[in-house]
């Protein structure tokens, strides 16, 4: 385990199974289709990765990159950073999200999509924090829901590091300067 880190919350093992399992659903209910997945930079990076190999219908990729947070403190304001490629009027599209925790950045993010009149919309998050919840946000595929704790690791970072940690691991208390974990 990082020397950072109190603890592991879910391992490489159980991610590898949470991650199958999730490929496998959308593999089901997406059957006969093409989706198209909308990962949310930087975070979704190593889960879409994984998921996108256990999805055995016709996929595209493409990526957006939003802005809210600085640090474990969210700004308040999200906007975005880096717009789709492609255009998504007509096709299915799946979100991809590391974690949603207040859902202010996936609300944006539905709001925004929304109004390029996809087939179908829906939402995959790695991880839920429903404790911090500020928006209501229907999501449809979850791997993991988790206490109102920071996480770090498998593409989630604190200040831009951690993000390569094969595991989902809790930051220790003194490394984290200010947290308010409930924003
Ligand atoms: P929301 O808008 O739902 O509050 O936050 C979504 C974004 O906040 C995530 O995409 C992620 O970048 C960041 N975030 C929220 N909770 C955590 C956490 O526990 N750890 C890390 N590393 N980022 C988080």
């Amino acid at each position: 385990m990082h020397r950072d880190l109190e603890e592991i919350l879910i391992s490489t093992p159980r991610l590898n199974a949470g991650i199958k399992k999730l490929g496998r659903r959308i593999s089901s209910d997406y059957a006969g289709r093409s989706v198209t997945l909308v990962g949310v930079l930087k975070g979704c990076v190593l889960f879409m990765a994984d998921l996108v190999r256990h999805i055995s219908v016709e996929t595209r990729l493409d990526f957006m990159m939003l802005s809210s947070y600085c640090g474990t403190q969210s700004t308040g304001v999200v906007r975005t950073v880096l717009d789709l490629k492609e255009n998504i009027e007509g096709r299915d599209v799946l979100v991809v999200e590391d974690i949603v925790d207040s859902g202010l950045t996936m609300s944006y993010m539905l709001r925004n999509l929304k109004t390029r009149r996809p087939k179908s919309l829906e939402i995959c998050t790695l991880l839920d924090k429903p404790s911090c919840r500020k928006a209501n946000v229907s999501i449809k595929y979850t791997g993991f829901t988790i206490p109102n704790k920071f996480v770090v690791g498998y593409g989630l970072d604190y200040n831009e590091i951690y993000r390569n940690l094969p595991y989902i691991g809790v930051l220790k208390k003194e490394v984290i300067e200010g947290t308010k974990l409930c924003r």
